[in-house]
């Protein structure tokens, strides 16, 4: 099998990662290729799915020119600090140069034990990795900046958890896997010079239009705040909850990474956390920006050393960067808001009308997707306020604040956009489908006895989430009473 391998990481100094092969698995059986993402690769999709393929998906065979590494880092879990963290069970293959001029980490997780992995058994379950598929190819069709899955296969294997379960092997396909906490394991190790070679690595990788300016770090530093400001406003268009937003979970790339126990809302509520381990609710749905934010601060942290010779000038530029975070968000939140609610122009009272909306739906306890994908025909059409306004326990709430949205949208026209237009702009980010969350447990208790159609059927919607497709239509919908899950698991 031919991966077109060109490992850059693996050639860094050797205390950046551990190398080690995958374990081996008893019966390695491919559950699903992503054909349109391997086609990028330049892999091919129907040997990927062969049983050769299920040996080197599963880790049983190495293809070619791959370099197999655990990549080394720490992190802050839940704010508290653990100097050593790293790949636990999963194994970077190597690096692929796609048709598309980007390079890719191609990555096994659930391949087996590392030097990493402390305690932990290197597997991963069946439900998990479905769950990571699902989500991440969703949150990639959505528009939101993500890791990728190349494919799901089962070990054959079971994989014991509170109970026995299915083992399973997910593809990972990301920018790279640098996080935040990557730089922290070489700064609580006082090793400058790995993190000088690491800052200009990741700036040369991710982000090479901004290197040359003699100051690596600080570069790196400013553009892995505006990815991560960029990233949490999309999070926060979508109703996405991340749960697990530690600091070895933030990437350097800013992609969305770790899909353990993360769920999207469906009523809107600032305040709403899904993770069972996430008790204080430091993850919630309203927290994210600030936990970017304090997450950024432990990466201007760990680069003081090479912001600037002098101490205090170090400290005072990491500050002033990590400032320049909230206006960062606010920008890019408005732009995902103003969209949302079909404004082309920008007024200064827009994120004054978009927080008022927010307020009645939280106090009304509407489902957020359902509601902006219904507001979408109310753009261009009044009749369908009706649809709107039965979302909200006290419809009057949805119908004083449609009255100035309409002010609002009156003052458009300069703009010359026509209604149907607009509507036709609001349902391009104003999805129909997301992965919900009651869908995604019984899409994994199907899987887990052996029935996959649940899981094929939901990846096929969620490929076009902004298109009404009415004979899946049932997918969109909330849960009802009994199909709410109010909580989710660390996919460990
Ligand atoms: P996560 O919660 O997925 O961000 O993982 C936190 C840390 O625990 C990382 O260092 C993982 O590699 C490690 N880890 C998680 N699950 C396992 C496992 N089953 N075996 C070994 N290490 C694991
Ligand atoms: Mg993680």
């Amino acid at each position: 099998m031919k991966f077109a391998f060109d490992n850059t990481y693996a050639r860094l100094p050797d205390r950046f990662y551990a190398r080690v092969s995958p374990a081996k698995v008893r019966e390695p059986r491919v559950v699903k290729v992503n054909r349109a993402l391997a086609e990028v690769l330049g892999l091919d999709a129907e040997q990927l799915a062969s049983a050769e393929g299920a040996e080197v998906l599963s880790g049983n065979a190495l293809p070619e020119g791959a370099a197999p590494i655990a990549l080394a880092y720490a992190g802050h879990q839940f704010g508290s600090f653990v100097n050593q963290l790293g790949d636990g069970r999963a194994i970077l293959l190597g690096e692929v140069v796609g048709k598309d001029g980007k390079r890719r980490d191609v990555q096994l997780k659930g391949a087996g034990r590392t030097p990493f992995s402390r305690g932990g058994d290197g597997r991963a379950a069946l439900g998990p990795v479905l769950r990571e598929y699902v989500v991440s190819e969703a949150m990639a069709a959505l528009g939101v900046p993500t890791t990728r899955a190349l494919a799901a296969v089962t070990t054959g294997e079971p994989v014991f958890r509170e109970e026995v379960l299915p083992g399973a092997v997910l593809t990972r396909v990301a920018a790279s896997h640098l996080r935040v906490g990557t730089f922290q394991f070489f700064a609580a190790r006082g090793d400058r010079e790995a993190l000088s070679t690491l800052a200009s690595y990741a700036l040369a990788r991710h982000y090479p239009e901004a290197a040359g300016s003699g100051n690596d770090a600080l570069a790196l530093l400013d553009r892995v705040i505006e990815a991560q400001a960029s990233l949490v406003a999309r999070w926060l268009g979508v109703g996405f909850v991340h749960g697990v937003m530690n600091t070895d979970n933030t990437s350097i790339s800013g992609e969305t990474i770790d899909y353990g126990p993360c769920a999207f809302l469906d009523e809107y509520d600032p305040e709403k956390k899904f993770s069972s381990i996430d008790r204080g609710g430091r993850y919630a749905f309203g927290n994210q920006p600030g936990i970017a934010q304090w997450n950024m601060l432990r990466l201007a942290e760990a680069l003081l050393p090479l912001l600037a010779d002098d101490k205090d000038e170090a400290v005072r530029l990491a500050t002033e960067r990590v400032q320049r975070f909230t206006g960062l968000f606010v920008e890019a939140h408005e732009r995902v808001l103003r969209a949302k609610l079909g404004l082309a122009r920008e007024e200064d009272d827009d994120l004054a009308l978009a927080a008022d909306l927010l307020d009645r739906l939280a106090s009304n306890g509407v489902d957020y997707t359902l509601f902006f994908r219904r507001l979408c025909a109310s753009a261009e059409d009044t009749a369908a306020d009706a649809q709107v306004a039965a979302l909200f326990a006290e419809p009057g709430a949805f119908r004083d604040w449609a009255e100035a949205w309409r002010r609002r949208l009156a003052r458009e026209d300069v703009a010359r956009v026509d209604d149907g237009a607009r509507a036709r702009a609001m349902r391009l980010v104003n999805p129909a489908f997301i992965p919900r969350n009651h869908r995604i447990e019984a899409l994994i208790q199907a899987a887990v006895r052996g029935d996959f159609e649940p899981f094929e059927t939901f990846v096929r919607v969620l490929e076009r989430p902004y298109e009404d497709q009415p004979e899946l239509a049932h997918l969109s919908e909330p849960p009802q009473l009994d199909e709410r899950v109010q909580h989710t698991f660390c996919g460990t």
